[in-house]
């Protein structure tokens, strides 16, 4: 094998490449930022050797939904990712992207999913940002419709005018030149839910002509979720654009098991040669804006709040309690707040993350004072609860969804496999032990079984003493879309 001096050699380890294919006993060598050679390495001369016996050799995880865009400059250690795997995070999710700024006087509520830091006038000077700071993993970007509405209208409240539309179709397209790898709609929000059809198919068709993609947090996740998915289908059919549904799932009990039929749509478009992928995060409650409208139907935990910070991680109702006052009137005097609405069947979860286009987006809120758990357990929760307690698949058919899928989803060139020549993003875990430990109580308990870390061939994380240790640079890349 190489003769080469390696960087590092991760020693005796179970490889799981990433294809799915079944794992195979062999050394893991590094060179630089790169992988230098897989196989039997024992004589290979290697400035460090780590012993990685037993354990799981994987590539780094890529987390396809993140809202981590402003925290490579607010929170640049990003444990969150690095301590369950992640070497890659998609960001610019649910139609809020770190870039473009709106106009003046333009906002949105959503927005405050991002954190404090001033929007970026454009995608070329928030990738320069990232670049000059060094982000800790790498990063691949969307840009948001929000965003593009708020930059472009006058009053994002209404239909863009035709000059409007043409605008945002621009911003579009010199976000993308500037490297972002499509765009992202939140349609269940203000001002992305006034879009209609032609609005989103106009944006589609500039993303489809440079081989970018699309993704949604479709208008309905709840009475009218089937509508809402053909919805977004249909942008795909019509445009040849690439789509991706955002952290599928059916919200309030009436609505459990509507996922027989969302999937089968999504089955019956790729059948009709649409390119379609979803992703999940593995829990029972989601997470975004408090919305004083839900108030009374569904149980919510508080996730911040600006008026009251103190509420932070407490339940809606003993709030209100406390007040003297009902659900929908201690909401508002909440808000601005985050919240966790507890209305989804993880079973129904666990089936749509067993069909074969869904990867794992964990949704990760790192601004919330109280998060959702998703932030610090997604990876690992499907690691320990999906693979080795439930065995809902094996545990390399998992390892590919976290993997190779979501690079071929996301064009991400030199990623999500383990293989010669291949970038040096490398996840060792322990089968055996890796587990989530964040709970709705306590969000931000690290999780447990991730041993290493690597991205572009550094140490991000190292869970034992006397292994390798983080450097001080901080390894990531912006991961540019290719030219088409
Ligand atoms: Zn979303």
């Amino acid at each position: 094998m190489a003769r080469q001096l390696l960087d590092l050699i991760i020693e005796g380890g179970w490889i799981v490449d990433g294809s799915g294919a079944p794992r195979r006993r062999a050394d893991l060598g590094v060179a630089g930022a790169r992988i230098a050679a897989i196989g039997d390495l024992a004589s290979s001369p290697a400035a460090r050797r780590v012993d990685a016996s037993g354990k799981i050799v994987a590539p780094g995880f890529i987390d396809v939904h993140g809202h981590d865009d402003l925290m490579f400059v607010e929170k640049p250690g990003l444990e969150w990712k690095t301590s369950q795997g992640i070497t890659t995070v998609v960001v610019g999710n649910c139609g809020v992207s770190g870039a473009p700024a709106p106009l003046p006087g333009n906002t949105a509520a959503a927005l405050a999913l991002l954190g404090e830091t001033p929007l970026f006038a454009d995608m070329a000077a928030y990738f320069e940002a990232l670049e000059s700071q060094r982000p800790m993993i790498n990063v691949a970007a969307l840009v948001g419709h929000a965003n593009l509405r708020l930059a472009a209208m006058r009053d994002p409240a209404a239909q863009p005018t035709q000059a409007e539309q043409r605008a945002m179709e621009r911003m579009l397209e010199a976000a993308l030149d500037a490297g972002a790898v499509g765009f992202s709609t939140g349609l269940a929000y203000e001002p992305g839910g006034s879009a209609r059809p032609p609005e989103l198919a106009g944006l589609a068709r500039v993303a489809a002509a440079r081989g970018a993609l699309h993704t949604s947090h479709i208008r309905n996740e709840g009475d009218a979720v089937e509508a809402a998915v053909d919805e977004v289908l249909a942008v795909g059919r019509e445009t040849g654009c690439a789509t991706v549904l955002s952290h599928h799932k059916c919200m309030m009990p009436r609505n459990w098991g509507k996922s027989a039929v969302t999937l089968a749509s999504i089955d019956r478009a790729r059948a009709g040669g649409v390119r379609v992928a979803l992703d999940i995060y593995p829990y029972p409650g989601s997470s975004t804006i408090l919305i004083p409208e839900r108030a009374e139907l569904i149980d919510i935990r508080i996730t911040w709040s600006t008026p009251h910070p103190e509420c932070a991680g407490r339940n809606l109702e003993d709030i209100a309690r406390e007040w003297g006052c009902g659900k929908t009137e201690a909401a508002r005097r909440l808000c601005p707040a985050g919240a966790i609405y507890f209305a989804m069947d993880e079973n129904e979860v666990r089936r749509i993350f067993q069909h074969e286009c869904c990867m794992v987006g964990s949704d990760g809120l790192p601004n919330d004072a109280h998060p959702h758990p998703r932030l610090w357990g997604s990876f690992t929760r499907v690691l320990g609860r999906y693979v080795r307690e439930a065995q809902l698949m094996s545990l390399e058919a998992a390892v590919a969804r976290m993997t190779a899928l979501p690079a071929s989803v996301f064009g991400l060139q030199g990623r999500g496999r383990l293989e010669e020549g291949a970038w040096a993003d490398v996840a060792v875990f322990d089968a055996d032990t890796v587990q989530d430990r964040a709970t709705w109580e306590s969000p931000t308990l690290p999780s447990v079984g991730v041993e290493l870390v690597l991205v572009n061939g550094s140490p991000v994380f190292s869970a034992g003493p006397g292994r390798v240790r983080p450097g001080r640079v901080r390894p990531g890349r912006v991961l540019r879309r290719a030219a088409a």
